[in-house]
């Protein structure tokens, strides 16, 4: 790490800005501050591009047309609104009332076309031609290529050689969908490389290409923008409860890394202080096991990608790849509203074992008959270890990102024997 565009980490850059970072508070600023998260570290080259999508960001989104075409695509196209369903089996076997907001049923399976559609919109409003990005587990790179697909533009996919190898079925997917797939092999060959790389691609195209970020992570305005694309989950979350239940609900439960369901899910009730919000982290074997992604409790404040984020990191303060089963929650990043808003202790970060995790597959199969993802299930595998948190009257509602069709190989390999 270290290489790319803004890539600089650990700790001799954070100690070079944060003095920076204190002297502009205020959540969402302009300078894209979540407290002293976020802001904007990259190199001279991609100010440009940044403080360009910035602006088009601000003048386009607010518009009626815009919202009236992205909402119509998330609508027609995408399958919007989501249902937000009464649990019932569930909800007996953990003694409180669970809903779970159908992520899955978005076109694509997971929350990631919100966001998708959302910039691929806003890159043809600013006349380019090229969406590049990157991917992990290839769920990004997918709904990547379907937006460019329906917006007429070329996608290229950024994407470590490691997942690659991994994630056959989605690779296989985005080139039946006409999308570029670049393998990287440098550093890791995972997706803190192939994020390093696409930043490195942008800053030398930016003019024709739309850096389509998947998460609420990098400089700003992604994740602003992020957010405020993926903030429709929350918005029909509360429109529904109320609907429902004639209230809003006591508890959102959302898994994460970059953040960016979570965010959409709690964004619109961040100033509920009666709504508890609980941010779920991969937390690996176990807190020991190198495979553990639990940044809020083994990470701390360093630079990755352009932003200041809680990350996870060496004694060093090299930035350390976390290896949890869920591939979707491997980045070392958390981004800058979620790291905020966990050390804020507005939202109160979590983690579930991968023991847990693949039990609440388990559950969440047989009582309800849904295969979440493996993502999704730390969120599941979170209310199932932590009852104790919630009272017998309590409405939780569960952010189900995505399904687990891509997982079900890994699950049955893990289950084998129990089932
Ligand atoms: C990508 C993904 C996530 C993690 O991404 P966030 O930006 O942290 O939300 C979670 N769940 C599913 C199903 C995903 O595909």
């Amino acid at each position: 790490m270290g290489t790319g565009p803004g890539a600089e980490t650990g700790t001799e850059a954070v100690r070079g800005e944060e003095g920076a970072a204190r002297a502009e508070p205020g959540v969402g600023s302009a300078k894209g501050r979540f407290g002293i998260f976020g802001g904007r570290y990259v190199s001279e080259t991609l100010v440009h591009a940044l403080t360009d999508l910035e602006d088009a960001f601000g003048r386009h989104y607010p518009t009626e047309e815009f919202q009236r075409i992205f909402r119509g695509l998330l609508r027609d196209y995408g399958g919007r609104p989501t249902p937000l369903y009464h649990a019932e089996n569930l909800s007996r076997i953990v003694g409180f009332k669970v809903y779970l907001k159908r992520e899955d049923l978005l076109c694509g399976g997971s929350h990631k076309l919100n966001n998708s559609i959302g910039q691929a919109l806003l890159a043809k409003r600013m006349g380019k031609r090229r969406l590049i990005t990157e991917t992990a587990a290839g769920q990004h790179g997918v709904s990547a290529a379907m937006a460019g697909n329906i917006l007429g533009l070329e996608t290229e996919v950024f994407m470590g050689v490691k997942d690659i190898a991994r994630q056959e079925g989605n690779v296989k997917r985005m080139r039946l969908l006409g999308a570029k797939v670049k393998p990287v092999a440098t550093g890791e060959g995972v997706l803190k490389d192939a994020v390093s790389e696409t930043l490195r691609e942008w800053a030398a195209c930016s003019r024709t290409a739309h850096y389509l970020m998947g998460s609420t992570v990098g400089p700003h305005p992604f994740p602003t923008i992020v957010g405020a694309f993926q903030s429709v989950i929350g918005e029909e979350i509360r429109a529904q409860i109320l609907e429902k239940e004639g209230r809003l609900p006591d508890a959102i439960v959302a898994c994460g890394s970059g953040g960016s369901n979570a965010i959409g899910a709690f964004r619109p009730f961040l100033d509920e202080r009666d709504v508890r919000l609980h941010f779920v982290e991969g937390g690996g074997e176990s807190l020991d096991a190198d495979n553990c992604a639990a940044a809020f409790v083994l990470g701390r404040p360093g630079v990755l990608h352009g932003a200041l984020m809680q990350l996870l990191q060496d004694e060093h303060g090299q930035v350390k790849p976390s290896r949890t089963r869920a591939a979707g929650l491997n980045y070392p990043g958390r981004g800058p509203e979620i790291s905020y808003l966990c050390h804020s202790g507005r939202v109160k970060a979590g983690y579930a074992f991968d023991s847990e995790v693949f039990e609440a597959v388990k559950v969440t199969c047989r009582s309800e008959g849904l295969i979440p993802a493996l993502e999704t299930a730390h969120a599941l595998a979170y209310i199932l270890g932590h009852r104790e948190e919630f009272d017998k009257g309590d409405v939780v509602v569960v952010n189900y990102s995505g399904r687990g069709d891509k997982d079900v190989e890994t699950i049955l390999r893990h289950l084998e024997g129990e089932i």
